[in-house]
């Protein structure tokens, strides 16, 4: 008898990633010759530096082509740890004991979600917020509680508003700043007075850190440099966004020892370790130090020259709303109303790609519908091009 696919009760309720959905419809448009402005995903458009790839090549011709550890090598896991302690210096050193390198910090939050949260525990998410947040937690089989940020404050929460939506079931806050996907930033009391409450309550803290070193106006806060504690906390981090390696797939958590013990145990039974290859390439990025600094601050300089075109073009719309970008790379701008539509995030994304040839994300990805994200890591000319059609095709 054939048999006809249901989808089990695990991923009863799971939605395609609509960031990787949005980069798929841009890809096959350009296939089709469809000359689209792609705003979409967010990815560096850098080339990963040479003296990276190089450090791969040799990897390879090394014999860097069998399984490793599968909380990965010893040396990448030194590297980052040396790179953690250069951050943090109130604590008691990072280890590598403390560290589990995965295939990409989705990988990373995932295991550190599973292993920490599970049914009846409830996980609050400051939205708007990544998109694979909810559909990890759901997958746990825990519950996302949102909580919805300041629209006067960059749309961030407060410690006060964290508190509110707590229960008894609380078991752990998701953070990540700089913001995907407002490009918010959240300034050390800010951080200080989440962790200490987190601290206060047992909560676990998931801080995804992917993007701090993607930061324009001084530097974003580890939670790792001003935690009171590292016992409930977990850093997730990776190379992907600040060393243009999306594609290698490397990303890392921080966390205490047992629990990296477990999320090892867990990731030896899905994926083993992250490709050889790519954690080399990862160890040359982290260990490098000085190419790998000069790399990511022509990167980072090139992505806040963009980020102000973008806010310059942006000049001649002045009915245009949108959460000041200070770090990552992406604008989030706000489309309530848009033509009465009832999901105004995702009727003005497919307006803008119908009749702007523009690829964005609508803001119910993030948890709120009123909004897009689009990317500035294109080229300036590609951005504020993109960023105009965006502006003329909502004010018009
Ligand atoms: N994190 C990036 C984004 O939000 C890449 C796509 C993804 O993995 O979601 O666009």
């Amino acid at each position: 008898m054939p048999l006809s696919f249901q989808p089990s009760p695990n991923i009863a309720r799971l939605k395609e990633s609509a960031t990787l959905a949005v980069a798929a419809k841009a890809r096959a448009l350009k296939a089709q010759g469809v000359p689209v402005i792609d705003l979409g995903a967010g990815e560096p458009d850098f080339d990963t530096p040479a003296f990276i790839r190089q450090a791969a090549a040799r990897a390879i011709e090394a014999g860097a082509t069998r399984y490793t550890n599968t909380e990965g090598i010893l040396p990448l896991r030194e590297a980052i740890a040396a790179d953690a302690n250069r951050i943090q210096v109130q604590q008691q050193p990072v280890t590598p004991a403390e560290v589990v390198v995965s295939n990409g910090s989705k990988q990373s939050l995932y295991n550190a979600v599973v292993c920490c949260f599970g049914p009846g525990d409830d996980v609050l998410i400051p939205i708007p917020s990544w998109t694979s947040y909810f559909e990890m937690v759901e997958l746990a089989r825990a519950a996302a509680v949102p909580v919805l940020g300041d629209p006067a404050n960059s749309l961030k929460v407060t410690a006060a508003m964290l508190e509110a939506a707590a229960t008894p079931r609380t078991k752990g806050v998701m953070l990540n700043s700089p913001n995907n996907p407002t490009g918010a930033v959240y300034s050390r009391d800010e951080l200080a007075a989440i962790l200490e409450l987190a601290r206060d309550r047992g909560w676990w803290v998931v801080a995804d850190e992917i993007y701090r070193r993607i930061a324009y106006e001084g530097d974003a806060v580890s939670a790792l440099d001003i935690a009171p504690t590292r016992d409930n906390l977990i850093i997730v981090n990776g190379v992907a966004k600040a060393y243009a390696m999306t594609g290698w797939r490397i990303g890392w958590t921080i966390a205490p020892a047992p629990l990296s013990k477990a999320m090892s145990a867990f990731q030896g039974h899905t994926t083993s370790n992250a490709a050889a290859v790519s954690q080399h390439a990862a160890l040359a990025a982290l260990a490098e130090r000085e190419q790998a600094d000069a790399a990511v601050h022509e990167m980072v300089r090139a992505f806040r020259q963009r980020r102000d075109a973008v806010l310059r073009a942006l000049g001649a719309f002045p009915g245009v709303r949108y959460v000041h970008p200070a770090g990552a790379f992406y604008l989030y701008l706000h489309v309530d109303g848009f033509r009465g539509a009832a999901d105004p995030g995702a009727a003005f994304a497919a307006a803008v790609l119908e009749e702007q040839q523009v690829a964005i994300v609508p803001g119910s990805a993030f948890g709120t519908p009123n909004w897009i994200r689009a990317s500035y890591a294109t080229t300036e000319a590609v951005a504020v091009e993109g960023v105009t059609r965006i502006a003329t095709c909502l004010t018009t």
